[in-house]
Order: C-alpha cells, then sequence, then structure tokens
C-alpha cells in the first residue's frame, strides 16, 4: 500500500476537560466527538500508529487531547494518495451539519488553504467512509480512496 498520504482520526471525548495544548493555550473541550485530519506524506502507517500509542512525548496539538483520559480513539482512517488531501477532507467535513471548530488554529500551524483549524467537533459520532478502491486516480493510476461523505476528490490548491 502506498505509505503516504491524510488520515482522520475519530475521538470520542467522554467528559467535557480541559487541556492545556502546548504554546496555543488552556481550552475546555466539549464532551462529544471530534476529527482530526493530518497528513504523512512520508511514512503514513508509522504516524497513525504513533497516534494510537498512549505513551508519547506530547508533541502536536491532537497528542495533547489525545493523551486525556477521558479520550477515546474510536477509529484512524487512512487516505493513502501521493498528494496532500488533508484539507480537502478537512473542509468537507466542516461543512458538515453539526460541525464545530472548537478551538482556532488547532492542528492547523502549517496549513496553507486557509482551514481556521484541522479539529472539529461534533456531538454525534459522524461516519466516515473507509478507504476503497474503485476510483481511478488519474495522476498515478493507482486507486484512489473514496472520501468520507460529501467529500469530493477536487484538489485543493
Ligand atoms: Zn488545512
Amino acid at each position: 500500500m502506498l505509505d503516504s498520504g491524510a488520515y482522520c482520526l475519530v475521538i470520542r471525548l467522554e467528559v467535557d476537560s480541559v487541556v492545556e495544548v502546548g504554546r496555543l493555550g488552556r481550552f475546555r473541550f466539549a464532551k462529544g466527538y471530534y476529527v482530526y485530519c493530518g497528513s504523512a506524506m512520508n511514512g503514513l502507517a508509522t504516524r497513525i500508529a504513533r497516534h494510537q500509542r498512549r505513551a508519547k512525548k506530547l508533541h502536536w496539538h491532537i497528542d495533547h487531547l489525545l493523551a486525556l483520559p477521558a479520550a477515546r480513539l474510536l477509529a484512524s482512517v487512512p487516505y493513502p494518495s501521493t498528494r496532500r488531501q488533508e484539507c480537502v477532507l478537512n473542509q468537507a467535513l466542516q461543512r458538515r451539519r453539526g460541525a464545530m471548530v472548537p478551538v482556532a488554529g488547532f492542528g492547523s500551524s502549517d496549513c496553507a488553504n486557509g482551514c481556521p483549524a484541522h479539529l472539529t467537533h461534533f456531538a454525534a459520532r459522524p461516519a466516515l467512509r473507509a478507504p476503497q478502491s474503485g476510483i481511478r486516480n488519474l495522476e498515478s493510476g493507482i486507486p484512489s480512496p473514496a472520501l468520507p461523505e460529501g467529500m469530493s476528490h477536487e484538489p485543493a490548491d
């Protein structure tokens, strides 16, 4: 499998929590569901495995949320691609009904596509379609992942 691309993490937070998010500051996170979109263009499997591991040095904003005892990583969905698709995934998620950006700038320090944050809150668990083959990626000739509901394969830039 192609070992580069974007991914989404689906997280459940069981109780309202105050989190110190590195240098971003302290924020109150409402209980519910969070989706984080990131990408790893050089080692997608390793990055996802890192997110799934509890014991680690807290580095990214999302590490601080996942480190809470009340946080559960429910799903890690990879979207293998030779192109960065995290902002396309993220913006489509944020257009969904019920989507809320909890903390401006969360996970989006490197974002060049104008996302308010790469973390989205939902009161109910959002469905993310798992990647499937079937749609041809015209650039590489390999099957590209099906995007979550409501998302398109249009380029992000
Ligand atoms: Zn973005």
